[in-house]
């Protein structure tokens, strides 16, 4: 998707401002690539006239060509489109109350046992509360996110009244000292009434200080649809957005976003609880929807899940543009260690397009670390040495083809060429990544 937007972009190179006829190409480009990203269509098609809009006529900067400054607008209107700026869950009272709703299947029990934990790590006394009362499996499938989390969850198995239960659970909190408390709720196949009616009633007993609606952001137009219903009756305070697990994906909290006007606070991927929810920032998702994969959100992850000195140290050459195969491979052996494999591939510029819709298991990697491994030190700190002769040895020192090892360093060559825009249009400052 970079590339095309790179190709469309071509098309107004050279000239000193952008006019009507060199813009045309680039936004039907730019409404393909944001209907490939799943974004609904009349939102695709509102937002390339504005972006358009926006664009005419403004008097390019000598420093950059007008392609790149075009990339750029496009780039902060996504951003702006889906807030702007980052809203953090930060739920007040004490104890919190956080209240979870949403569709039967879109992960609010998953997500509810990925918050406590996240939430337990911070410090929290955190309780979970069970109100799913229609299936017994629902408390069953809580009780185990209670037990692999270490976090007391509250259950009423005989009652049969979520409200009841709900405001139970939060003197049970207030009884026993828990600083938060996370109401997990029954969903229903579609919105119907019933459901609506005891999830408002739910909110207006407990008046929780953040109620989260969950979708399944696989569910493309409906979850659109489904979120402007949970809104119009609940008007909720944001949005979770769970099976963010490939490297497309992201229209839909743009479309979410422009029709709801809420924001969105978490994104999570993968069936995993530890490092697999996010919070939601508009510009690294901004970026992901243009393809240039997310790697600032790699690079957190990575800290999280590995020794921070590492990370600073990759955080840092990632910034010079200096990266090389040694940390490619400290990065595979990081990747398994981590969460989703398939999903942190996709974070990978120019490795999510090479893998996506391809089955990924660990030994994806085998062939690319026999590769490694056959590389001389100098080699693995200095791939531009890697020329053919030296090509042929890697190929049969590692049991793969010559084809398996240019396509590595294809691949690589991309995923240096994709950190060095990203470097380009922060400044080699990357939001979020100073922290290592
Ligand atoms: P609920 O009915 O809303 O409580 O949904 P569940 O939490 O039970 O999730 C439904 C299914 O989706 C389960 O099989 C979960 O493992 C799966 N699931 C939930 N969140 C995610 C996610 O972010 N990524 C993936 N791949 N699966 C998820
Ligand atoms: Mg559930």
């Amino acid at each position: 998707l970079s590339s095309r937007l790179d190709r469309a972009v071509k098309n107004i190179k050279g000239e000193g401002r952008i006019s009507e006829v060199n813009v045309a190409a680039t936004i039907k480009e730019i409404r393909r690539a944001l209907l490939d990203a799943d974004v609904n269509f009349k939102i695709a098609k509102e937002v390339t006239n504005e972006i358009k809009e926006e664009a005419l006529g403004q008097n390019v900067l000598t420093a950059v060509s007008p392609g790149q400054m075009f990339t750029k607008i496009v780039s902060d209107k996504l951003t702006e489109l889906m807030g702007g700026e980052m809203v953090p869950f930060s739920p007040k009272g004490s104890p919190a109350v956080v209240l979870i709703a949403g569709l039967q299947g879109s992960g609010k029990t998953t997500f509810t046992g990925k918050l406590g934990l996240r939430l337990k790590k911070q410090g929290q006394q955190v309780l979970f509360v069970a109100c799913d009362v229609y299936r017994p499996a629902a408390i069953d499938q809580l009780e185990t996110l209670g037990e692999q989390t270490g976090i007391e969850v509250y259950t009423e198995r005989e009652n049969k009244n979520p409200v009841e239960i709900a405001q139970n659970g939060i003197k049970h909190a207030k009884a026993n000292g828990k600083s938060i408390v996370v109401v997990d709720t029954a969903g229903r196949l579609a919105v119907d009434e019933q459901m609506m009616n005891e999830i408002t009633e739910i909110k207006e007993t407990i008046a929780p200080s953040e109620t989260l609606f969950v979708v399944d952001s696989m569910t493309g137009q409906d979850a659109v649809n489904t979120a402007k219903t949970f809104n119009d009756r609940l008007n909720f305070d944001g949005v979770v957005l769970t099976k963010l697990d490939g490297d497309t994906r992201g229209g839909a909290a743009l479309s979410i976003r422009r029709v709801v006007e809420k924001p969105i606070k978490f994104i999570s991927t993968g069936e995993k609880l530890d490092n697999t929810l996010d919070e939601f920032f508009p510009e690294r998702m901004s970026q992901r929807i243009l393809g240039m994969g997310d790697v600032v959100s790699l690079v957190e992850r990575a800290q999280q899940a590995f020794d921070e000195e590492e990370a600073a140290r990759l955080n840092k050459k990632l910034r010079k543009n200096q990266l090389d195969f040694n940390d490619l491979l400290s990065q595979i052996q990081s990747i398994k260690k981590m969460g989703d494999i398939k999903d942190l591939m996709g974070m990978i510029p120019g490795m999510g397009k090479a893998l996506k819709d391809q089955e990924i298991d660990e030994d994806a990697f085998k062939p690319v670390e026999a590769i490694i491994y056959s590389m001389t030190p100098k080699e693995r700190a200095n791939p531009d040495l890697i020329d053919n002769s030296r090509k042929k040895r890697l190929a049969a020192g590692s049991g793969t083809s010559i084809q398996q090892v240019n396509n590595l360093l294809k691949q690589f060559n991309e995923m240096r060429k994709a950190m060095k825009k990203i470097n380009r249009m922060t400044g080699g400052n990357a939001p979020g990544a100073g922290g290592g």
